[in-house]
């Protein structure tokens, strides 16, 4: 084996990118770019009962918005695929055969029935309901009738009823499971199909994968895998599990307190830029504690050494003023991009791209997720709709004689700039007497359907003049 640093994202297709995954996925990503290494994408679909129409299409799309992109993968490919688990299942059935052989692993004979009758016995002897391991004392004769009778079987594996195993961790430093926590894990499924261990044990000794990054959920399989590669002769790789990803209230981050799938914040409005530098942070930090990374930035202050070993809160409140910064900070063309598909649902047509670009120029600093800005936009492209205490200050006397006052001036002018509006704005004072109250709100609430919002002359460069005088027209009685 190469020395080289190869890495995986190896996600199970369930329909979305979970955050958790989404950090994983980026730890693996970032160590990659920070070594100089390989990242490596590979599908762990052998579990067909789970099987989501359209999973893995969403999630590499997903993690191509993200810009985490791969160095070998579906689609992609390179020297070590395929990239599917599901299609390599004949590999599996050839080393599953080797570890039988070598009695690191038998077939187990036994229905669902004796396991539910013999899960229930252990229970009652107040033992845990791992398999009793029945099978292993069958004779070859038994094993050779059964095979003829075509009865169907499990491949498990051949775990040690004593001792202990100790091993290393990145994270958790040195690790130790007594043997007899550890189950005879089922390897290849009566339908053929291997198990998550047995595949994932496999690949990542093919794929010279040289370090497992992936969430602590995992640590506890790690014994099962190790003595998968003691039984094949092989070097296990590296181990590194991330802490847990927790609620606020410190409970296993779940889909019940919130939203946890990536594709749901992008939706939302959270952007791209946020999603990574927020959970870049979930589990991991710099010397100096700081905050804002782009990917770019992230690449090169990213170091395994520096994981937390405690879990982390998911903190929304975190998240969303990471996001108003984002929204703030970012290049306006970019935002200005993101916020196309908002409009788009909305119904709302972009005329004027300069109007637009000025019309998300002042949302971005009032919104907290991109969702927001059409919200914000909304007066500009529908009808206003008042209410009765608005149609009061519209309707009182000095309101009237302002519309009217500005229908007249801005007809006798050909152009509406800044310039003249706020020209109209002193002379209003100085003409009308009208000042202060009486002048901005009501105007404000004739053009933008609310008292307070934009600058004035904002509003009505985003309108437009013809726009400004029906409104106001719109407003006499
Ligand atoms: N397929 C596993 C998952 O869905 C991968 C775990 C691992 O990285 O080994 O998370």
């Amino acid at each position: 084996m190469s020395n080289e640093i190869r890495v995986r994202f190896a996600p199970s297709p369930t329909g979305y990118l979970h955050v958790g995954s989404l950090r994983t996925a980026l730890y693996n990503y970032l160590y990659a770019k920070k070594t100089g290494g390989k990242f490596i994408l590979r599908i762990e679909d052998t579990d067909q009962s789970r099987y989501v129409d359209g999973a893995v299409e969403n999630l590499i799309s997903t993690l191509k918005t993200m810009g985490l992109n791969y160095d070998e993968g579906p689609i992609i490919n390179g020297d070590f695929g395929p990239y599917y688990q599901s299609e390599r299942t004949e590999i599996y059935q050839r080393y599953v055969d080797e570890l039988i052989e070598k009695g690191k692993a038998y077939r187990c004979f036994c229905t669902e029935k004796d396991l539910v009758r013999m899960r229930q016995e252990r229970k009652t002897r107040g033992l845990d309901t791992r398999y009793n391991g029945q099978c292993l004392s069958l004779g070859k004769q038994e094993i050779n009738d059964n095979l003829k009778k075509g009865k169907k079987y499990v491949i498990r594996l051949k775990i040690p009823k004593e001792g202990e195993i100790t091993f290393y961790d990145i994270v958790r430093e040195k690790v130790t499971f007594p043997w007899d926590m550890v189950d005879d894990q089922i390897l290849i499924k009566s339908d053929g199909f291997p198990t998550y261990h047995l595949a994932n044990v496999i690949d990542d000794h093919l794929m010279q994968i040289s370090h497992v990054i992936r969430g602590e959920e995992w640590l506890s399989s790690v014994p099962k895998h190790l003595f998968l590669y003691e039984a094949f002769g092989w070097k296990p790789p590296k181990m590194c599990h991330l802490p847990l990803l927790l609620n606020a209230d410190k409970s296993k981050l779940s889909k019940r307190q919130g939203d946890v799938a990536v594709e749901d914040f992008l939706k939302k409005g959270y952007l791209p830029e946020t999603l990574l530098n927020f959970v870049a942070l979930l589990g991991w930090h710099t010397p100096g504690n700081e905050e804002l990374f782009t990917l770019q930035e992230l690449e090169k202050a990213f170091s395994l050494k520096r994981i937390n070993k405690s879990g982390s809160v998911f903190d929304l409140e975190k998240l969303n003023w990471m996001n108003g910064h984002y929204l703030r900070e970012l290049d306006l063309k970019v935002i200005g991009q993101y916020a196309k598909k908002y409009f788009q649902q909305a119904g709302y047509k972009i005329e004027n791209e300069q109007h637009y670009n000025e019309l998300v120029e002042i949302a971005r600093k009032r919104i907290t997720t991109l969702e927001e800005v059409t919200e914000f936009a909304k007066p500009f492209f529908s009808k206003l709709v008042f209410t009765k205490e608005n149609i009061e200050i519209l309707s009182s006397t000095t309101s009237q004689t302002l519309f009217e006052y500005w229908i007249d001036k801005m007809e006798e002018n050909q152009e509406m700039s800044e310039t003249l509006i706020n020209k109209l704005l002193k002379q209003s004072a100085q003409e009308l007497g009208i000042k202060g109250k009486n002048l901005y709100p009501p105007l404000r609430l004739a053009l933008y359907g609310s008292e307070h919002g934009p600058e004035l002359p904002t509003i009505m460069d985003i309108l437009g003049k013809e726009k400004v005088i029906t409104r106001l027209g719109d407003c006499l009685k």
